[in-house]
């Protein structure tokens, strides 16, 4: 039997599929394929939020069949802590993913040894993307993230996968990988999804205390608020302003800021260096490392 089990919810309402497998995978999309249908792909690592969900309201407008992926992969972790204590809840996720997927959607959860049954050896050369901010901060990430994608992508063969802004190097780093590679997917960035307070949603935000979350809107605020002073001030100032703004408060800790252009992710030290700018962002709130980044205008000459 290749459907490990047909998640009933409602029943008669929805049937999406739950693969373990990549044999019972591989067996679905080939009766997709058959019939000509495209699939639109999520990748994840769980612990879904409404940041997940907007992907996949996105694949499912723009696709004939969804497939999701949940998975948290171990060799993208570069602290041992962080992948312990990372939220999995699987239950929940099919809940929250049932109403939006339907019949012949599915999702793939396999387990660590289902994607890697030897050690994995691959080692990619992003380049000069791969070796800034996340890349500096959490040494082995982007590999990790690349031979997981890579795989996920050769296993689901989409026509367009969906990716969040909110880790728009990651984004950068799996536009490359398809280059690379030369798979034949649409890698399609998708806006950031945000608490109404403005902190982007995240799975690891369950893990914050509830000092360091009623602190941890301040990160996007300070974004906000250096957003609308770059008439004024240098990518350097507004650097050191954010850095300062936040460390203020104790619960939270600047690991970099920068401004960045936006396709080779190289500082940029005036606002005339590039068109494209986005501030990025990664702080420690307490045990739990958040990220994020805003699109910065600028000023007109
Ligand atoms: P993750 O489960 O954290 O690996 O994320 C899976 C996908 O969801 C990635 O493409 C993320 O960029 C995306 N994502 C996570 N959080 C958000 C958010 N707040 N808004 C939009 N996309 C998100």
């Amino acid at each position: 039997m290749n459907i490990i089990f047909t998640y009933f919810h409602h029943r008669f309402l929805s049937k999406m599929k739950l693969f373990e497998t990549i044999r019972a995978t591989r067996e679905h999309i080939d009766f997709l394929t058959n019939q000509h249908l495209t699939i639109g792909f999520v990748p994840t690592m769980g612990a879904l939020h409404q940041g997940h969900l907007s992907l996949v309201q996105r694949a499912v407008q723009e696709n004939n069949r969804v497939a999701v992926s949940i998975f948290v992969n171990p060799i993208q972790f570069n602290n041992p802590s962080d992948l312990e204590n990372y939220p999995r809840n699987l239950e929940a996720d099919l809940k929250l993913l049932e109403p939006l997927l339907s019949d012949d959607d599915f999702i793939f959860a396999p387990t660590v040894t289902e994607m890697y049954p030897k050690a994995e050896t691959r080692l990619f050369d992003f380049g000069s993307i791969a070796e800034v901010m996340e890349g500096r901060y959490r040494p082995g990430h982007f590999n990790g993230v690349g031979v997981v994608v890579n795989k996920l992508l050769r296993i689901v063969e989409p026509a367009a996968a969906y990716f969040g802004e909110k880790d728009f190097q990651q984004l950068a780093i799996i536009r490359q990988l398809a280059t690379m590679e030369q798979l034949p997917v649409k890698i399609i960035p998708c806006p950031i999804i945000r608490e109404p307070d403005g902190l982007a949603m995240s799975s690891r935000n369950v893990r914050l205390t509830p000092d360091h979350r009623q602190a941890a809107p301040l990160i996007f605020q300070t974004l906000l608020d250096a957003a609308k002073r770059t008439g004024t001030d240098s990518p350097d100032q507004l650097k050191q302003y954010i850095g300062a703004t936040l460390n203020q408060t104790k619960l939270l800790e600047v690991e970099y800021v920068e401004f960045s252009d936006e396709v080779t992710l190289e500082s940029v030290q005036n606002w005339t260096t590039s068109r494209n700018i986005r501030c990025f962002i990664a702080v420690q709130a307490g045990d739990v490392r958040l990220i994020d980044n805003i699109r910065i205008s600028v000023p007109a000459k």
